[in-house]
């Protein structure tokens, strides 16, 4: 899931503290004048546009996990984008704010630095001057609880009405903070907390990066996908295999029945490779053909008469 938080970043000089706490990820010691600090909001207790909150717990949680996490560009985990790292975070509550269901607003503030260098350049100018603050978190929980009826998986949906009282989803039980992102935000875009998920792709989109990434990266429900994807695929080529199994069955009778100085085996190789189109093709085509020759009715007719028939062969 991922959370987006419009955030006022708070620049500032590292001061001896913040120097030491940053200093515990880097290999080489950092003095004041190496870094650039900054702070940014990383989610809150408020219902969202998409009518969910975190609740407490969860933001003490996540409170704890994003400690030393990265800050990247766009949710890219491409090397060049990781440029932040978070030394300290902060669960905050603001007694003047409220949630709009009327709890005190708390939020998770995070201090991040990114080391002076001519690359990060203008990423620093970009935070100065206010044009990098969208931020949006990325992390896994394990529930979202209904409010209207308290369980995990309902069909109520978020931001629907029930009874009068609009429905949102309380996510609980955070197993995993990944990195924080800054977004790109058009222009337009109303100020204020936004949020957007990493949305779980299709199995078509799947495919689709199997053949043009180097990697991939899935979630669990994604891999239950493909794992689904290649049993049903296992299935129906089972399936398939037994129908080109009865259709080569059938084109060896018509064949014997039509052209009988054409073997078996012969018959067989002629039509190892063909695809399963060109099967039915051949199957309807040789049937026709065999029932110029002998009427397949009463061919099957005398097969299962064959008694009868030997009886009457012996008569003549
Ligand atoms: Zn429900």
């Amino acid at each position: 899931m991922i959370k987006c938080y419009q955030s006022k970043n708070e620049i500032g000089m590292p001061t001896d503290e913040d120097i030491t706490l940053i200093n515990k990820y880097t290999l080489k010691t950092l003095t004041k004048d190496d870094v650039f600090c900054f702070s940014v909001i990383l989610c809150d207790n408020d219902i969202d546009r998409d009518f969910e909150r975190f609740d407490e717990n969860a933001l003490k949680t996540l409170e704890k996990l994003f400690v030393g996490k990265t800050g990247i560009l766009n949710h890219s985990m491409k090397s060049e984008d990781q440029n932040s790292r978070t030394y300290k975070t902060q669960l905050i509550t603001d007694n003047s704010r409220k949630t709009c269901d009327g709890l005190p607003y708390t939020y998770l503030k995070a201090w991040c630095y990114t080391v002076k260098s001519e690359k990060n350049e203008s990423f620093i100018r970009d935070i100065e001057s206010g044009i990098k603050k969208e931020v949006s978190i990325s992390c896994a929980s394990d529930n979202r609880i209904c409010s209207v009826c308290g369980e995990n998986h309902c069909n109520h949906i978020a931001g629907r009405k029930y009874n009068g009282e609009r429905c949102y989803k309380t996510i609980t039980g955070i197993t995993d903070a990944y990195e924080w992102s800054f977004v790109a935000v058009p222009a337009q875009r109303n100020a204020g907390v936004t949020k957007s998920y990493k949305k779980e792709k299709s199995m078509e989109n799947i495919l689709k990066s199997i053949k043009e990434e180097k990697s991939l990266t899935l979630s669990e429900n994604e891999l239950k996908k493909v794992s689904d994807y290649i049993e049903n695929l296992k299935t129906k080529s089972a399936d398939g295999e037994k129908y080109r199994l009865s259709l080569c069955t059938k084109i060896k009778s018509y064949f014997s029945l039509a052209i009988p100085e054409i073997s078996e085996s012969c018959v067989d190789d002629m039509i190892k490779n063909l695809s399963t189109d060109s099967l039915e093709a051949l199957s309807k085509a040789m049937k026709a053909k065999a029932n110029t020759v002998v009427p397949i009715t009463s061919q099957l007719y005398t097969e299962e008469n064959s008694d009868d028939n030997s009886n009457s062969q012996f008569k003549f």
